[in-house]
């Protein structure tokens, strides 16, 4: 008031009475101006202030839902994929499970399929006869063929070999054939009479002593099984130096490759060597002795057993 009061004196001592009159009019009309602006002003900022205020607050209010919203999405969502994780992993396990028992369903069949095979199985087919096991005397392969005259030794005996071991014959001889070795069947099946009438003759020919040495005891011969054969080569006399001959040399080295092996070979201790005497065994079984080079009865019967059910394959 003051700086107003000194520009009252200094506006008085220089301007005329009109003009202070009208210049004091001018200050109170500005002066009310100012006062309403100035009124005008705080009341629209404590307005804005206000606004601000409720603004923020809503804002705050806004982001506090939204993270609480936010925080709910993420712990559904951990929840989510928590339960996956285990459903996953149920079903997996599940999965695992069929595997196993699937594998074990396969087990058992195979199983089952090697019992059915074996049941269906001769078991006599691989024994070890010859003083060692005796076949019953009716004793009868399941199933005998007769043996075409043309691979006879003598064609007016006729002779009867398994069925299932024939086909395996046949390969053998047409083989040796195609190496122009001709070799003949001079014995196969003997039944237990047969046997038993054929040792009786050797023995009235050669005495007890020397016929037991070379034929064998009706039940313990391999003849009786119908898988074994007497071979020997066209244009000689059977169980004469078969040793020496084109014969014998190929099937000692191939006779295997077709499930033929000897069964009594030099030095053994059941018979004389008998070079002309080939039993059917298998492949596996023919393979496994000839790569070993020991014989068929220098092996346990429960070795050879394990070859029983593949004796045809
Ligand atoms: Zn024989």
């Amino acid at each position: 008031m003051s700086i107003l009061y000194a520009t009252i004196i200094f506006v008085k001592k220089h301007l005329s009475k009109f003009a202070i009159r009208y210049v004091t009019v001018l200050l109170v009309i500005l002066f009310i101006i100012l006062t309403v602006l100035a009124y005008s002003g705080y009341y629209y900022y404590n307005l804005l202030a206000a606004e601000m205020i409720r603004i923020r607050s809503d804002l705050a209010s806004t982001t506090a839902e939204f993270q609480t919203k936010i925080s709910d999405l993420q712990s559904n969502l951990a929840g989510a994929k928590s339960e996956s994780a285990t459903l996953s992993q149920a079903l997996r396990a599940a999965e695992e499970k069929s595997g196993a028992f699937e594998k074990q369903i396969g087990a058992i069949s195979n199983t089952v399929g090697t019992l059915e095979k074996l049941s269906q199985t001769d078991k006599e087919l691989l024994q070890k006869y010859s003083r060692v096991y005796f076949l019953n005397e009716h004793y009868v392969p399941s199933n005998l063929i007769p043996i075409d005259a043309k691979y006879l030794y003598d064609p007016s005996k006729p002779l009867e070999l398994h069925a299932r071991v024939w086909p395996y014959l046949e390969k053998l001889l047409t083989a040796a054939a195609a190496e122009r070795v001709t070799l003949q069947i001079a014995s196969a099946y003997r039944s237990f009479g047969t046997q038993a009438t054929l040792k009786s003759s050797y023995t009235v020919i050669y005495g007890a002593g020397s016929a037991n040495q070379f034929s064998a005891d009706q039940g313990y011969s391999e003849h009786q099984l119908g898988t074994t054969v007497d071979l020997t080569i066209r244009g000689t006399v059977p169980f004469t130096n078969f040793e020496k001959t084109a014969g014998y040399d190929w099937l000692t080295a191939n006779a295997y490759k077709y499930g033929f092996v000897l069964s009594y070979p030099k030095g053994n201790t059941y018979y004389q060597f008998e070079p002309w005497h080939w039993r059917f065994v298998g492949l596996a079984l023919a393979a496994k002795l000839q790569s070993d080079q020991t014989y068929f009865y220098d092996l346990n019967q429960r070795d050879v057993d394990k070859y029983l059910v593949t004796i045809f394959d």
